[in-house]
């Protein structure tokens, strides 16, 4: 039997919109399997019992943090801190996450953080220049996303929660980061030219954000995962030692 975790990911997977061959494909396993599972669909749902999910449970009015998939929840919180930001619509709030549209499988995975997060979301893709945002209204999004109001990141102190950090630094470090990177960072290629005036090309990460808190979470993350960092000029970390560009490649990877 497949673990719930998995048939959570199928069904969070066809909502963004991807066919059964995909969705077998990427979670290596039948296509009949999946098929069987999307179509009992939300009854499946409710006999496995929404709570182990990741569907988020209430503790009194609002969301227990310990029911969140910390996986999705670490991913989306790094996207978030990166490009996202919370604004009050007519009574809730409205999560918004900036994707650029040279990233289509970036893009996708985020949306898929978002509705393993909130199973219910709706998200709206918005086409703006260059890039799309994503976005999705509830009134538990500042709950989940606490630090999400009051103007521009770099001129906030920005702080997790105890579980906020548990999630994404104890939890799922690595999705963290990869969010992180999916957001304000990328691999590229360094050149340098050596004392024989040779050019050396070996690749490297970087990240760039204007809060220093933020550069210090990711910091703090990549620390998690075993990998150096070091910072780069004022706005920049980069990675770059062969050994831990090796281990972000398996995490992160280049984005597609
Ligand atoms: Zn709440």
């Amino acid at each position: 039997m497949y673990s719930d975790a998995i048939v959570a990911q199928a069904l969070a997977l066809e909502r963004t919109g991807r066919s059964p061959d995909s969705i077998a494909s990427e979670l290596g396993i039948s296509r009949t399997t999946v098929v069987a599972w999307l179509r009992v669909g939300s009854s499946l749902v409710a006999e496995r019992g929404a709570s182990r999910l990741g569907r988020p449970t209430y503790r009194g009015e609002c969301i227990d943090p310990a029911s969140l998939d910390p996986s999705a929840y670490a991913y989306l919180l790094g996207q978030y801190l990166g490009d996202g930001c919370i604004s009050a619509v007519k009574r809730s709030f409205r999560l918004r996450i900036t994707c650029c549209d040279d990233y289509p499988g970036v893009m996708d995975e985020c949306e898929l953080a978002i509705v393993t997060v909130r199973p219910e979301a709706q998200v709206r893709r918005l086409p703006r220049t260059g890039c799309t945002e994503l976005s999705d209204s509830w009134h538990h999004w500042p709950c989940l996303l606490p630090h999400g109001r009051g103007g521009v990141k770099h001129t906030r102190l920005i702080e997790l929660t105890e579980w906020q950090r548990h999630l994404a630094l104890e939890a799922a470090p690595g999705q963290f980061v990869r969010g992180l990177i999916h957001s304000d960072g990328w691999r590229g290629t360094n050149r340098v030219r050596g004392a024989n005036g040779k050019t050396y090309e070996y690749p490297r990460y970087l990240f760039s954000n204007r809060s220093a808190d933020i550069r210090q979470l990711f910091v703090d993350g990549c620390e998690r995962i075993s990998v150096g960092t070091r910072r780069m000029n004022a706005w920049t970390v980069s990675v770059a030692k062969r050994a831990d560009v090796a281990i972000l490649d398996q995490v992160v990877g280049p984005k597609c």
